[in-house]
């Protein structure tokens, strides 16, 4: 079990998925309060945890919503960067400008303002934890907006890290694989699967996993929210500009 007693922790994306268990297990692993931003606003609101909670309902690409949060003037001693979005897919010879710039907003410009955000929020010793993807170091088809923006990412904090270290602040990537969230709803390909499943939303989750992932399952949002904890605890030590890449096998 970690101890994050006493601790303020910025997490985006909070309102659904990793971003959510992650605001979770923080609260349950003692921290006094969350920083919470999401476009979801109702559902932040309906988190009900058990510590004291600033909720900022928005866009992360959104510089002025940044201004808003670092205008409060609090130190943060965690960030869990992770709010993004699959985009639509399409081959790189068909994409639009627009699909493109639409991954590129929220997926790196909203990790950019995040983590510009939260390096100056953080006090000496922060630890940070970006939401990057295993698509960063895997091609996949019909996904090169979504890909180049999780690299970045991972490189973002990279970066970070190194500017970071003399302060002893700790900035790191986490790159799942398959994670059973609302990511995937309204991707076309998975529609038609749990249309083929009878509405079966597990079931088509269960086949495309075993399909393409060597362990046969996705991750749920609660093994990712543990990793995400495992980097930001002092356990994390000297692990920083690295990539946890929690894929079951994906990669391989
Ligand atoms: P999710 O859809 O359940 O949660 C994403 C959250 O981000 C939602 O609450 C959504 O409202 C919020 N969000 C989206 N755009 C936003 C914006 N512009 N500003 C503020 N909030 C915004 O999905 P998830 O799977 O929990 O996704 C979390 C992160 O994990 C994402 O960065 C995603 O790319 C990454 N990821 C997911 C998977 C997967 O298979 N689910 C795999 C690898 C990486």
């Amino acid at each position: 079990n970690f101890d994050f007693a006493g601790k303020t922790a910025l997490v985006t994306g909070a309102a659904s998925g990793i971003g959510a268990a992650t605001a979770r297990a923080l609260a349950d692993a003692g921290a006094a309060k969350l920083i919470l931003v999401d476009l979801n606003a109702d559902a932040l609101g309906a988190l009900d945890l058990s510590c004291d909670t600033a909720i900022h309902a928005g866009d992360v690409a959104d510089e002025s919503l940044w201004d808003d949060i670092e205008a409060e003037g609090g130190v943060i001693d965690l960030a869990v960067l992770n709010a993004g979005i699959s985009g639509e897919a399409a081959p790189i010879a068909k994409m639009t400008m627009d699909q493109w710039r639409k991954v590129m907003s929220v997926n790196l410009d909203g990790a950019f303002l995040s983590l510009r955000a939260a390096m100056r929020m953080a006090g000496n010793g922060a630890s940070m934890v970006l939401t990057s993807s295993v698509t960063a170091v895997k091609a996949e088809k019909g996904i090169g907006h979504y890909a180049s923006s999780k690299a970045a990412v991972m490189h973002l904090a990279k970066v970070a890290a190194k500017e970071g270290a003399e302060r002893q602040i700790r900035v790191n990537a986490i790159a799942p694989g398959g994670v059973d969230t609302a990511l995937w709803d309204g991707v076309p390909f998975f529609d038609d699967l749990v249309a083929k499943h009878q509405g079966d939303r597990a079931g088509a989750i269960a086949t495309m996993a075993q399909q393409v992932t060597p362990m046969g399952r996705f991750a749920s949002s609660e093994e990712i929210a543990g990793q995400i904890l495992f980097l930001l605890s002092d356990m994390g030590g000297t692990i920083t500009g690295s990539t946890l890449v929690t894929d079951g096998g994906f990669r391989l």
